[in-house]
């Protein structure tokens, strides 16, 4: 089977470093500046993962591309991680956001585009009720609280190898001997998390049995699919044996629809008839205005009610002062109701079996161990060839010096992948032609990791 040889990755590797270097003086200056003021020199910590030596500053973003300092331009396949999966800057929501702050930002009180909001939400998902938070992770917190509020149970579960956001119970996987463990990187967890949460791996609905039959799970937070582990499937049957479980046993099923959105409008639960208790969405429903949301059935809606006094209403540990705010509401209402459109995904879904058959290709011609699957307008490669069935699984498929190449050697030729995983998101500005630039540069980092041998 062809492989590359590992030991000629870091001299590939410092060589795309300095090519890149070299063609940012201006971010590299940037970078240093920043360093006097920001911890590590950048906003967020995370930002210093890029490959590279420092990250790009960016000048101006619209569409699918945007232009750093050096005044390089790029196809972003990366889209702000599904937050700016509208494309950058969508002008729907650019005047809306406009309009709505000159006309005030935030007020605690609510203003007629909420119902708009709320309309869309009801249509577009199945579920009556709805709230807002500013971010996914709030919307997460504020899930779990309200499903323990409700069952009096203490724990969640989550699948091996989730993502949800900075969410405390969800910083758990599992251990070699199959026991619950903190997550590698956990920083400063408030209390091991094999007190809140059990975790099994996804697809396994034996591990579910197994785990919801102790009757201390108050809810199951999911995504549908996993897409932070590279994207792992669900195989036919598993939805419906996860709902069946927990109903039976009277645990709430969550499903965050923050990523998988790309599934369609209604997200992998209305492209696929799921029937969730709650449902959690946040990221790109306002074009990258900070806004989540978070949706109940009428059975969740009214239990809670029954369970809140009006004068603790405020002091309960679901809320935040900004969130509800008028800016995000317009803002989502434009994003929902003009940009995030059924013609939209019909653009954009194909463009990503355009971006996965540009892959496969390759990946086919040179017999390399790799796959590559497609969830909607997402799209994603492991350096695994089984299909991962597993968070495990996929996880294994993942390699950080040979992914830093990948990314790095794309970024030089003017293409960005997400960071930390082998992701390209479409939205509705990209084109064929931005997704046939990433095969070619796919392909020529292939070729240059394979050295001399050619593609049969
Ligand atoms: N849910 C999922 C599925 C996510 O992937 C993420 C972030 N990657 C979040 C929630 C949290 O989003 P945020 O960081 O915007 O709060």
């Amino acid at each position: 089977m062809p492989t590359y040889d590992p030991s000629r990755l870091p001299g590939l590797f410092a060589a795309e470093e300095r090519r890149f270097v070299e063609a940012r003086p201006r971010s590299r200056e940037l970078f240093e500046r920043a360093r006097g003021s920001l911890l590590g020199g950048v906003p967020m910590h995370w930002m210093l993962k890029w490959a590279g030596g420092f990250p790009l500053f960016v000048h101006e973003a619209h569409g699918a591309r945007f232009v750093d300092v050096d005044g390089i331009e790029y196809v972003d396949l990366c889209l702000g991680d599904t937050g700016a999966m509208t494309g950058h800057a969508p002008a729907p929501t650019v005047e809306a956001v406009g309009t709505q702050a000159a006309n005030g930002i935030t007020l605690m009180l609510p203003a007629e585009a909420a119902i708009g909001v709320g309309e869309d939400l009801v249509a577009r998902f199945g579920l009556p009720s709805w709230q807002f938070a500013l971010t996914a992770t709030d919307a997460n917190r504020f899930s779990i609280r309200i499903a323990r509020h409700i069952t009096g149970r203490p724990k969640i579960l989550v699948h091996n190898h989730c993502y949800h956001g900075s969410v405390d119970e969800t910083f758990a996987q599992l251990g070699a001997d199959g026991t619950v463990v903190p997550r590698r990187g956990n920083v400063g967890p408030p209390v091991d998390p094999s007190a809140t949460t059990r975790v099994v791996e996804f697809n396994d609905v034996e591990g579910l049995e197994r785990e919801l039959a102790h009757g201390d799970v108050a809810a199951v937070l999911c995504e549908p699919a996993l897409t932070n582990v590279g994207i792992v499937l669900p195989e036919p049957g598993y939805h419906d044996a996860l709902r069946e479980i927990t109903r039976r046993h009277r645990t709430l099923l969550i499903i965050d629809e923050t990523h998988t959105i790309c599934a369609g409008p209604g997200g992998f639960t209305r492209a696929h008839g799921l029937e969730p208790d709650m449902l959690v969405i946040g990221k790109p429903i306002a074009g990258g205005v900070p806004a989540a949301t978070y949706g109940m059935t009428a059975e969740v809606g009214s239990e809670l009610e029954r369970r809140i006094e009006l004068e603790d209403v405020d002091v309960g540990g679901i809320g935040g002062t900004l969130a509800g705010n008028a800016l995000s509401l317009a803002a989502m209402h434009a994003t929902l109701t003009e940009v995030l459109t059924p013609e939209a995904f019909e653009r954009m879904i194909p463009l990503a079996t355009r971006w996965t058959d540009g892959v496969r290709t390759v990946i086919e011609r040179t017999g390399l161990p790799w796959h590559v699957t497609q969830l909607g307008c997402r799209a994603e490669y492991l350096f695994v060839e089984e299909v991962a069935r597993t968070g495990a699984e996929a996880a294994a498929g993942m390699d950080h010096a040979l992914e830093r190449f990948m990314h790095l050697f794309a970024l030089n030729r003017g293409v960005m992948l997400t960071p930390f995983h082998n992701m390209a998101l479409m939205s509705p500005a990209t084109t064929e032609a931005d997704v046939d630039l990433h095969s070619d540069v796919f392909a020529e980092a292939v070729q240059t990791l394979l050295g001399a041998r050619v593609f049969h």
